[in-house]
């Protein structure tokens, strides 16, 4: 039916990229992938007051941390540009000519405190809030009468009043609007630039855009939308809203329901990976069981058919437990590579070279099967970097006041010390055989060691970390917590 597929995403640049427009890029991405289509990048950035540089930069930035590539957009270019609203004047100038010209939009010289006014008297009075008319009736003479007066004009659409504007939704089937509910909308504004309804349509029509995925929140825009295409006689794209996105208290996602934005799932320890496949589901699923899609496996397999209807809940717990297995799958040198950055941040050290590159592979195999967001590795293994440690107070408290602590610590210190050979293998053999002289059980011989060499109860495996930590640090930590046992 079409001849190239053809989708965007069209942000409005006033902050950084949720969760939200991230999966209805996502959504876009994929459609357009799976069809060999293109995937569009819009900057919708007429509202100048809220509109920031920084927002398109940090847009553009998770996007492609994300790994969502455009095919026509900022930085890309393409034939159908330039990609930000405020760049395409003159694109909205021409259609609000023709509909001038047809008599379809009129110039409305209402004041906004005017309208707010109104707006309220017909909220007190139970009449219906939306705008009037009133200055749709004006004759051209009265018209400049306002103009001399210094009034400023928006221009709105003249809707059609009878009749009803069907909106055929790919996910939702025929969703129907009475043309009496939809007021006479403002196309352009008194500073002379677009709305957003006014300028997505003329936007959409001219970059032949084929498919609007966007979200539910813009269902009661698209019969404003789609009374406009036909006033210009564009040719009509095919819709689909994509349910909403509730935390899990049922209440739309919001900051209060913690990061919601992509940059600081990034800076917590997510992977893109885990991300795009968690939001693949938030409103998507390919059957009942399948949890796991590699990102090949979701172009493959993604269609609107399968997007439901339902709102979507964002389960952190399980993102989170997402993340764990995209890190489990990872090679250890990539797992290094993205740890380097976080301990370097957190002041562990400078380089990777300060500590060694093959050292920090083994702490990232030490870790990885235990973390579930890379942050995570800072608590497990700060005591990696530090000259000196400090023991919990409640881990000592716990583990070294036992009586059998002290013994134990001083034959693990003489054991270590006469070790040749430091690795894993030699200070397994040399801890396991501590139990043989003394009556207690292995558990309580190896905790008081833990807590001795890295200050904590729950550490990575006992013997890798020590190999790691080398002898000579070993067996200062274990002077030092014998110290403190007596
Ligand atoms: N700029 C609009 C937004 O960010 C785009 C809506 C649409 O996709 O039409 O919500």
């Amino acid at each position: 039916m079409f001849k190239e597929i053809r989708v965007r995403f069209a942000p409005s640049p006033t902050g950084v990229l949720h969760i939200g427009g991230a999966r209805t890029a996502l959504y876009n991405w994929l459609f357009a992938r799976h069809h060999g289509g293109k995937f569009i990048l819009r900057m919708e950035d007429t509202d100048r007051n809220r509109s920031t540089e920084e927002a398109i930069g940090a847009i553009v930035s998770s996007l492609k941390w994300l790994g969502l590539d455009w095919d026509e957009g900022p930085e890309v270019g393409g034939a159908y540009g330039p990609y930000r609203q405020t760049e395409r004047l003159s694109f909205y100038k021409e259609a609000l000519k023709k509909l001038l010209e047809a008599k379809m939009a009129y110039r409305c010289y209402c004041s906004p405190e005017e309208l707010e006014e109104r707006r309220k008297a017909a909220l007190r009075d139970g009449r219906s809030p939306g705008y009037d008319g009133r200055c749709k009736k004006f004759t051209e003479k009265e018209q400049k009468d306002y103009e001399k007066e210094g009034r400023k004009y928006a221009i709105r659409f003249a809707c059609p009043k009878e009749g009803e504007t069907v909106v055929s939704d790919i996910i939702r089937g025929d969703v129907v609007f009475q043309n009496s509910v939809l007021e006479d909308f403002i196309l352009t504004r008194a500073n002379g630039l677009p709305t957003y309804n006014f300028a997505a349509v003329v936007d959409d029509a001219t970059m032949k855009i084929t498919h609007i995925i966007r979200g539910i929140d813009h269902l009661s825009n698209t019969p404003k939308q789609i009374l406009l295409y036909e006033a210009l006689s564009l040719p009509l794209p095919v819709f689909a809203h994509l349910p909403m996105i509730l935390g899990s208290d049922g209440k739309p996602l919001s900051k209060r329901h913690g990061a919601t934005s992509v940059e600081e799932y990034k800076k917590n320890g997510y992977l893109s990976e885990a991300i795009l496949n968690y939001l693949a589901l938030l409103g998507w699923s390919y059957d009942e069981k399948t949890t796991m899609f590699s990102i090949e496996d979701l172009i493959e397999k993604f269609s609107l058919e399968k997007v439901s209807k339902n709102s979507a809940i964002f389960d952190n717990a399980k993102l989170q437990w997402m993340n764990g297995c995209y890190i489990r799958k990872l090679s250890v040198d990539k797992l290094t590579d993205l740890l380097i950055p976080i301990w370097v941040d957190a002041g562990f050290f400078a380089k990777s070279s300060d500590f060694g590159i093959e050292r920090l592979k083994m702490i990232a195999t030490l870790v990885q099967e235990r973390i579930k967001c890379l942050t995570e590795v800072l608590e497990l293994t700060d005591f990696f970097f530090k000259e000196e440690i400090e023991v919990a107070p409640k881990a000592a408290d716990k583990v070294l006041k036992n009586p059998e602590a002290l013994k134990v610590l001083e034959i693990a210190y003489e054991k270590l010390k006469t070790l040749g050979k430091f690795d894993v293998e030699s200070v397994e053999a040399a801890l396991r055989s501590i139990p043989a002289g003394l009556d207690i059980k292995p558990k309580f011989v190896f905790q008081p060691i833990r807590v001795a060499v890295t200050g904590k109860t729950v550490s990575p495996p006992l013997f890798e970390t020590i190999e790691v930590l080398g002898k000579e640090r070993t067996l200062t930590r274990l002077t030092a917590a014998i110290g403190i046992v007596k």
